[in-house]
C-alpha cells in the first residue's frame, strides 16, 4: 500500500474514487498542476510516446515533413540509448524531445526516490544524446501521485497530458484508428467557441521492446495531416502551444 493511502478508512470509497480520478484523467489537477491542452482552438499539438523506435520514427519523421508539422516526442530513456543518432535526428529535425521515464513502469505504486530515479535516468540518457534536458515529461499510463508531478517539476519539468487519447496500441484497423481521431476536427468546425486547442496522444513505439509495429498511427495521420491542415490547424510543440490550465 503506498504510505500516503494509510489513515483513510472511512471515507475509503469517495478517496478511492477522488484517487482514481487524480491518477489518470487527463484533465485532473489532483495531483499537481500539468499540461493538458494548447493555448489557442487553431494549435493542435501532436505528441509520441514510448520511442525512438528505429521501425517507425525515421518514416514518422519524413511524413511530419511533407506537411511541416512540429511535434513532441516523449521518449522512453532505455531506448534514447539504444537509438541516440535516431533521437538526435528527432530534434534535429525541429521536434521536441521530452521525458517519458526510463524503463516505463507504472509510477503510482512508486516511492518518491524510486520515481526521481526514473525521471532522472531518463534525463541524463537525453543529455549524453543530444546534450540537453528535457523541459517537459509525461507519466507512462499517464498515472501520477502526490509526488510524480512534484518530482517532475523538481527536475526543471512540467507534466504534460492530453486532450485525445485514442488508443493507437490497440489491434485496430486504421479506419478504426482515424474514426478516433474524428474530434480534433469537429473541435475546429463546432459552432461551440473553443478557447483552447487540442494534445493528440499517439505512440510512435511500443514500450515493452524496440520495433513495435505503429505502421496504422502513420497511415492514420497520413489521412488526417491534410485535412487538418485543409481546416487551419498549425501544428505546434508542446513549449510554442501550452499555457498553463486556469487555476
Ligand atoms: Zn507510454
Amino acid at each position: 500500500m503506498n504510505p500516503w493511502l494509510i489513515g483513510v478508512p472511512a471515507a475509503a470509497t469517495i478517496a478511492g474514487s477522488a484517487i482514481a480520478f487524480g491518477a489518470v484523467a487527463p484533465g485532473s489537477q489532483l495531483f499537481g498542476e500539468t499540461i493538458c491542452h494548447t493555448a489557442s482552438p487553431d494549435q493542435l499539438a501532436i505528441t509520441f510516446d514510448d520511442g525512438p523506435n528505429p521501425v517507425i520514427t525515421p518514416k514518422l519523421l519524413d511524413l511530419l515533413d511533407r506537411y511541416g508539422a512540429k511535434a513532441t516526442f516523449f521518449v522512453i530513456g532505455r531506448f534514447v540509448i539504444d537509438c541516440p543518432a535516431l533521437t538526435r535526428d528527432i530534434a534535429a529535425r525541429g521536434h521536441l524531445l521530452a521525458n517519458h521515464t526510463q524503463t516505463h513502469p507504472n509510477l503510482f505504486w512508486m516511492a518518491p526516490s524510486a520515481v526521481r530515479d526514473e525521471l532522472k535516468l531518463c534525463q541524463g540518457a537525453l543529455q549524453d544524446a543530444t546534450s540537453s534536458d528535457a523541459k517537459y515529461f509525461r507519466p507512462p499510463y499517464g498515472f501520477r501521485n502526490p509526488w510524480v508531478v512534484r518530482a517532475a517539476r523538481e527536475l526543471g519539468m512540467q507534466t504534460v497530458m492530453w486532450t485525445l487519447l485514442p488508443g493507437d496500441w490497440r489491434a485496430r484497423s486504421t479506419e478504426w484508428l482515424a474514426e478516433r481521431m474524428l474530434p480534433i476536427a469537429q473541435h475546429v468546425q463546432s459552432s461551440v467557441a473553443h478557447t483552447t486547442g487540442d494534445v493528440l496522444c499517439l505512440h510512435d513505439g511500443a514500450h515493452r521492446a524496440l520495433g513495435g509495429d505503429r505502421s496504422r498511427t502513420l497511415d492514420a495521420l497520413q489521412y488526417w495531416l491534410p485535412r487538418w491542415r485543409d481546416l487551419g490547424l498549425k501544428f505546434v510543440t508542446i513549449s510554442e502551444a501550452v499555457s498553463l490550465p486556469a487555476r
